[in-house]
């Protein structure tokens, strides 16, 4: 069957879906609010789950070429005492993770959207479903479709979602976010390892290497400073001095990076959500990425599981009789993978990013321990890596 499809978000989730779906011979439609895709965006991990994805679009290649190699997860406390210390070669030889600036990434599935005959309606906010449950009422009160299938890609506060309340199981904001920004490694410095330093659970900061936007453009590395939602105001207020000294008192690992941030305006806020959805869909409305399932980057998945969702949406759909089996298969294939993330970023969340500091105590003297020993640390490995 050849399907006319909408698909709301042109984020990770909506760009791999309509390609996958494209390439299948549907008739896709992406609406995005933004009047364009820029260069924004911090350092994200693809995880070899990821990778796999992008490998049967055929664009793993061209992505890892911008992307830096990620080996292992290095994090020690203040004092230098190691926390987390796992190294993808010890679950398999040749095994790794990529960083990669999220514009990267971005700029490359979109050059392939436009290879395909996917109609791109860029600039266009979408508010709600029609009650027909087959067309998408935009801001301005214009209707589109009729669609045999929408899929909601819209991110962490999809309005989308908020159109099926029932739906809804779960939709928090976590109390803690990230300051985030993006700088240069002209010497490597940072490549090869994500590192983390905390101080109890109340100060995290981490490295990403992520890679270069383009071929020729210099090779760049995130900087995430963990803090709570809202403290961020007065963050802003006191100025980008007293940032910095505080991420001295932590770590001197950041002296090349905080250089080259000389203003506030260089940091971005990041907050993240809580969500849970039960079943993923309703009618002939399925959500997929951040507006499905909306997580904690602590475990760095996220990006991952938006490109895992389009692929099993996509397989769900060939061989189907009908769009509501596709979603049923759909809905069963990603359950259980997506729950178990939700869950352990949940727990984890609070022992790194928490004002509970008594919870630093057993994490430094566990994970540590765990992170040695081997059947532990493969396991470690495995709940991490794993897609
Ligand atoms: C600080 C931080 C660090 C992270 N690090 C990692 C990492 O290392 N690895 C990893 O895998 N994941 C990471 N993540 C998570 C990852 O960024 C998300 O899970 C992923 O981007 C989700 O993709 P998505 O396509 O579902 O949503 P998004 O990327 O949010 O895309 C949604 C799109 O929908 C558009 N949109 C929204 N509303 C509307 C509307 N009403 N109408 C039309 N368009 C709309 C938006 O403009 C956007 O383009 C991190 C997240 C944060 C906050």
């Amino acid at each position: 069957m050849v399907l006319r499809i909408g698909i709301v978000g042109c984020g990770t989730a909506g760009q791999a879906a309509a390609l996958f779906l494209a390439r299948r011979g549907h008739r896709v439609t992406v609406f995005e609010q933004a009047p364009g895709l820029g260069p924004v965006g911090a350092g994200l991990l693809l995880q070899p789950t990821g990778v796999s994805v992008l490998g049967r679009l055929g664009l793993d290649q061209a992505i890892l070429a911008l992307a830096s190699p990620v080996d292992s997860l290095l994090g020690t406390t203040h004092r230098g005492r190691r926390v987390l210390d796992l190294a993808y070669r010890d679950l398999r030889e040749g095994l790794r993770g990529y960083g990669v600036q999220r514009a990267a990434l971005s700029e490359t599935l979109l050059r392939a959207m436009l290879a395909e005959e996917i109609r791109l309606e860029f600039g266009t906010t979408v508010c709600g479903v029609g009650p027909d449950g087959r067309t998408l009422m935009d801001a301005g009160g214009d209707a589109h479709g009729p669609f045999d299938l929408i899929v909601g890609a819209d991110g962490a506060r999809s309005r989308l979602r908020a159109c099926f309340p029932g739906l809804v199981r779960r939709d928090r904001p976590y109390a803690w976010g990230a300051v985030w920004a993006i700088c240069d490694d002209p010497d490597g410095r940072y490549e090869g390892v994500l590192r983390q330093v905390y101080r109890g659970t109340r100060e995290m900061i981490g490295f990403l290497p992520s890679g270069r936007g383009a071929p020729d453009a210099p090779r760049r590395v995130s900087v995430f400073w963990s803090l709570p939602t809202r403290e961020w105001p007065a963050l802003l207020r006191r100025g980008v001095a007293d940032w910095k000294r505080r991420v001295r008192s932590l770590t001197d690992a950041a002296e090349p990076l905080l250089e080259q941030i000389d203003s506030m305006d260089r940091l971005i806020f990041a907050p993240y959500r809580d969500t849970i959805l039960r079943p993923s869909y309703r009618g002939r409305v399925v959500f997929l990425g951040d507006a499905g399932h909306s997580m904690s980057p602590q475990l760095g998945q996220g990006v991952n599981l938006a490109l895992l969702d389009a692929a099993a949406l996509s397989d769900a759909l060939e061989g189907a009789a009908s769009v509501g089996e596709a979603l049923r298969v759909f809905d069963g294939a990603r359950r259980r993978g997506t729950a178990f993330y939700q869950r352990a970023s949940r727990w984890l969340t609070p022992v790194f990013q928490s004002g509970c500091d008594p919870l630093a105590w057993p994490r430094d003297a566990l994970m540590g321990g765990c992170c040695r020993f081997g059947p532990t640390r493969r396991q470690a490995l495995r709940w991490r890596w794993r897609g």
